[in-house]
């Protein structure tokens, strides 16, 4: 207020009064000085509404930027032009990522010269998830960038080190990241296909492993630069498992499962279909997998077996907007909630959607995509009884003499269906393993639950995308694994074997 005072008596000072000019036909008019003593009043009355906007909208503006670097300053400092980042590089040698077990991810090597390198001791395993430093950055090395080139060791060793001439050592990240389920889940990939593995903790949203192949050497990103960054076919830097999109095929009845059920709470149990391997519907014409005719089925038993014609003629009978509300609040067509790059699932259902759509929702096809991490959300909130978990993978920050500078801890995104809801389906998923399509996950140590899914993306020819999503054990859910597989096959025979190598490796 004070400042808008000063401001007004400044402006007050400056302004003159004007001579009125005399009119060109000399017919003159004689203005009285009350007259105008009154519209000086209102010019100055004006002036001063101006004024004042003006201060206050200084004012605003001040508050909002101080406020902004206040609580954006993560966000400052790692834009690139900020020179403060530069100085701390200059100060501060970047810190080193851990997995959750201790092991390290990513260091950074000073030799006798003073010249620093960033060390990647695992090579390729966790290309995609740690990510590089060089040549802009990725993963938790563009995520976590503000801590890893700030040190909050003590003043008193901050001191002693100018003093040597050395440079403070930054802080350092610890994942949740597990070295043996992602070493196992990138083996189990394999070198001949490309595609994605996710593997979470569902009651709490801890990533244990994150693979996405093709993958690359971040110890050699300046060499390969040029080439991946050319390589658009393959699209080495994409992290799949986030960013990824696909056809979800049938691992999305699980969504259209849960619609039914929502839509038809008192009668879901009796529903009964008579599947002849096909549905036509106006001049469209839905098909299961290879022609299967599987008879008479109720909805548990169009699930294990994932009959298609069920589920499209489920789709026919939807209340668009639930089904538009049932999606939406389960993140699709929205940002995930994550700390990392990931990319938006894609699924729209509006009033005039058509029942050619409708159909072709229900069985994951048509336009739906959807990213490997966000199937994992889904299941690891049916996994947790209804509750959806944001996923993480750092858990701490800590300074170079272990004191811990920040905690990341579990956090919900509340629960996106209900309780009950989700107990059918688990019950659903258990028969998939028992009877239907993951026959290859029963009898073991463990129980496992899931869905199989092949998306196809190439209707013409029938190629399709292998998926599976579950989790294990079926009645205390602790680990939940995606896979996509892309260009394999059938999810039964190719993704499902390799879930089973990562829940084999967790109860190991
Ligand atoms: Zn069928």
């Amino acid at each position: 207020m004070k400042t808008m005072k000063t401001m007004k008596n400044g402006k007050t000072g400056k302004h003159k009064k004007k001579r009125i000019p005399a009119r060109k036909d000399g017919n003159r008019r004689i203005q009285k000085p009350d007259e105008i003593q009154k519209r000086d009043g209102i010019k100055k009355k004006e002036i001063m509404q101006v004024t004042y906007f003006f201060t206050a909208l200084f004012l605003i503006l001040s508050i909002y930027i101080v406020t902004y670097a206040a609580t954006h300053e993560e966000e400052l400092v790692n834009n690139s032009y900020n020179p403060r980042q530069q100085m701390l590089i200059t100060q501060n040698t970047r810190g080193s990522i851990y997995s959750a077990d201790g092991e390290v991810l990513a260091r950074t090597v000073t030799d006798d010269n003073g010249k620093s390198k960033r060390e990647y001791p695992f090579g390729n395993l966790f290309a995609h998830a740690v990510g590089y430093a060089s040549h802009g950055r990725m993963g938790i090395e563009a995520q976590m960038n503000y801590y890893l080139i700030n040190s909050n060791v003590p003043f008193s060793q901050k001191a002693e080190n100018e003093a040597a001439g050395k440079k403070n050592p930054g802080d350092n990240v610890y994942t949740t990241l597990d070295v043996k389920l992602q070493e196992t889940a990138s083996e189990a990939m394999g070198v001949v296909y490309d595609g994605a593995i996710v593997a979470m903790n569902p009651k709490t949203g801890e990533v244990y492993a994150m693979v996405s192949k093709p993958d690359f050497d971040p110890n050699q990103i300046d060499t390969i630069w040029e080439q991946v960054i050319s390589d658009t076919e393959s699209s080495v830097l994409l992290n799949r498992v986030s960013q990824g999109m696909y056809p979800a095929g049938s691992t999305f009845k699980i969504v259209t499962a849960l619609e039914y059920i929502r839509e038809n709470p008192d009668s879901y149990s009796g529903y009964r279909y008579d599947c002849s391997g096909s549905l036509t519907h106006g001049e469209d014409k839905i098909s299961c997998y290879h022609g299967t005719k599987h008879g008479s089925v109720d909805l548990k038993k169009s699930f294990a077996k994932s009959c298609n014609t069920s589920f499209a003629n489920m789709g026919l009978s939807f209340d668009r907007k639930s089904f538009g509300d049932t999606v939406q609040k389960l993140y699709f067509n929205r940002e995930l909630p994550v700390d990392f790059a990931s990319s938006q699932s894609r699924l729209i259902v509006e009033e005039d959607t058509t029942d050619s759509d409708m159909m072709q929702n229900a069985i994951g096809q048509g336009k739906t995509q959807i990213s490997p991490l966000h199937l994992a959300m889904i299941t690891s909130a049916v996994a947790n009884d209804g509750e959806m978990m944001k996923p993480y993978l750092v858990s701490e920050v800590k300074s170079a003499d272990h004191t811990t500078v920040k905690k990341y801890t579990s956090e919900s995104l509340g629960r996106v269906m209900s309780k009950e809801e989700a107990a059918v389906l688990k019950e659903y998923m258990q028969e998939v393993v028992k009877s239907g399509t993951a026959t290859k996950l029963s009898g073991l140590s463990y129980t496992a639950a899931g869905k199989t899914g092949s998306a196809e993306y190439n209707t013409v020819k029938g190629e399709s995308h292998a998926w599976f999503t579950g989790y294990a054990p079926a009645d205390d859910p602790e680990i939940v694994v995606t896979v996509i597989i892309e260009r394999a096959g059938s999810g039964g025979d190719y993704a499902v074997p390799i879930a089973k190598r990562v829940f084999d490796a967790y109860f190991e």
